[in-house]
């Protein structure tokens, strides 16, 4: 038996049949988000079809269907609440279990991208054999999710443990896209680190300044070679993260905090920064392991193809 597995993102879809842990076959199609959720699930049906017909498998070999999705997701109707701006716009008002079951005989498990993420590392990665865990992945955003006593931890409207990214640690700090004040995402992020560096008073004359791109990859690399302002801009993240690590830990009583995200090729500074970071701040008398991802970019869809094929029910 396998599973249709997509994990959505703003930009691409990424898509796979996958039996258990492993991915017999995938693919990567553009999302076209303003087009909409409606037209992009047509494409993935197809694609999946495609990929299905690949592997030498037939559509009813595939008992499960699941998505995972950038937005908060209704744990009960599993109704998509929130949607990234200007992208997907018509998921608000669509059923997605019904067009699922109108158009491909099977409801699809809908489920928020970092919970996806965090059940396929709980699952198969780096919180295998955990019943609480917490997961950040850092870069473009902060994104959290949470394993509480064996399960995704969801919340009356599914915003549970997503917004670790989005508590407040400077109230001084400026907006984020949230809405919110001084979040850990608007304090350490690629377009948070962005602004700071051009309000920076040693920016004009800095090798930050000549960069093509300002990014995390830039900052990291300037910052080993001892740039002051790439050191200054660095540990302004680092501390955010670690603040937001706290956080986690005191707000979830995780066995283990895995971090992931693009930023983590610098494991090994961010890693023994949060570990200290947590040793010294937060209301554990105890250690709590701080581990990098290991599923990558694949622990979204090996996620939700958990969820989906261990769906109760229906
Ligand atoms: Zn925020």
């Amino acid at each position: 038996m396998a599973t249709w597995a997509a994990d959505v993102g703003g930009t691409s879809i990424k898509l796979a049949v996958i039996d258990n842990d492993t991915i017999l076959v995938r693919d990567e199609i553009p999302a076209e988000a303003e087009k909409g959720l409606n037209l992009a699930l047509e494409r993935m049906a197809e694609t999946w079809m495609e990929l299905t017909a690949k592997c030498s498998l037939t559509r009813d070999d595939c008992t499960a269907v699941g998505m995972a999705f950038p937005g908060v997701i209704d744990p009960v109707t599993e109704r998509i609440w929130t949607t990234p701006a200007g992208k997907f716009d018509d998921s608000k008002d669509m059923d997605v279990q019904e067009w699922g079951k109108t158009r491909i005989g099977c409801a699809i498990t809908v489920c928020n991208d970092a919970n996806a993420a965090i059940a396929g590392e709980w699952r198969y990665g780096a919180a295998r054999g955990c019943s609480n865990a917490c997961m950040m992945t850092l870069g473009t955003g902060v994104g959290t999710g949470v394993i509480v006593e064996g399960r995704p931890l969801r919340g009356g409207h599914g915003l549970a443990g997503n917004a670790g990214g989005h508590l407040t640690i400077n109230w001084d700090g400026v907006e984020c896209l949230c809405g919110n004040i001084g979040c850990v995402e608007s304090e350490g992020s690629s377009w948070a680190v962005k602004r700071q560096a051009h309000e920076h008073p040693l920016f004009s004359s800095s090798r930050l300044s000549k960069e093509p791109l300002i990014d995390y990859e830039a900052i990291f690399r300037l910052a080993r070679e001892e740039d002051t302002l790439a050191k200054d801009l660095l540990e302004r993240s680092l501390r955010a993260w670690a603040i937001g690590a706290v956080n986690m830990v005191n707000c979830y009583d995780p066995e283990v905090l895995i971090l992931g995200g693009g930023v983590m090729r610098s494991a090994d500074i961010i890693v023994p920064y949060i570990q200290e970071y947590i040793r010294k701040r937060a209301w554990a008398q105890w250690e709590v392991p701080v581990v990098p991802a290991k599923l990558g970019n694949d622990a979204g869809m090996l996620g939700i193809a958990y969820l989906a094929a261990n769906r109760q029910g229906e």
